[in-house]
């Protein structure tokens, strides 16, 4: 199983082609692991 993300509508999908708007997605695995590091740090900062 790999999540993918569509550039166009910025949502994660499993799938070859987003299921919104039909374009091919993209391996996000790795971006959203980032992202979700970014979105904790965002969290610490908002709660210092
Ligand atoms: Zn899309």
């Amino acid at each position: 199983m790999k999540l993918r993300k569509c550039k166009s509508c910025n949502i994660y999908t499993l799938k070859d082609n987003c299921s919104k708007c039909g374009e091919k997605t993209i391996d996000a695995h790795y971006k959203f692991v980032r992202e979700k590091i970014l979105e904790n740090k965002k969290y610490i900062l908002q709660n210092n």
